[in-house]
């Protein structure tokens, strides 16, 4: 990364945070010539391909984690914005996994831990969905795991 000071071309980062509503990352760097800081944005690469159950790849895409979890949390206490909120999140979270892919099923399970913890109603809808629970225990003991 060029120092926009003096031009020269190497730096170190003293600091990186991910600014999540524009998948990007935060950096403050410090030049390594003339030791001054600067502040740089790097967008994260979206291209992540996600292999789904039946062995096909697909490109991950925000907007199918959005519908998917509107839907989950249509007529619960979960407002639009918590939706969009927990979407940057689970998004987020997989991009800074620097993978290139990811399982439907780790999607799913990331999706169920932030659930869980968001709304007991909307976590059972997904949980039923997802886990297509093969028996009335397998149902039960993830009503016992929900936080009261
Ligand atoms: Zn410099």
């Amino acid at each position: 990364m060029r120092c926009p000071f003096c031009a020269h071309e190497e730096s170190k980062v003293t600091d990186s945070r991910t600014v999540t509503e524009t998948h990007a990352i935060r950096r403050r760097r410090e030049c390594l010539k003339c030791l001054r800081r600067f502040t740089t944005f790097e967008t994260i690469d979206l291209t992540l391909q996600v292999l789904k159950k039946n062995g096909v790849y697909q490109d991950f895409a925000q907007e199918k984690l959005v519908k998917g979890l509107s839907a989950c949390c249509r007529h619960t206490k979960v407002s639009h914005e918590q939706v969009m909120t927990l979407a940057y999140k689970i998004t987020s979270n997989l991009m800074e996994r620097q993978v290139r892919e990811v399982s439907s099923r780790e999607i799913g399970e990331l999706i169920m831990e932030h659930l869980q913890l968001l709304d007991p109603i909307a976590y059972i809808r997904f949980a039923c969905v997802y886990r297509r629970f093969k028996c009335v225990d397998e149902l039960m003991v993830a009503l016992e795991n929900i936080p009261s």
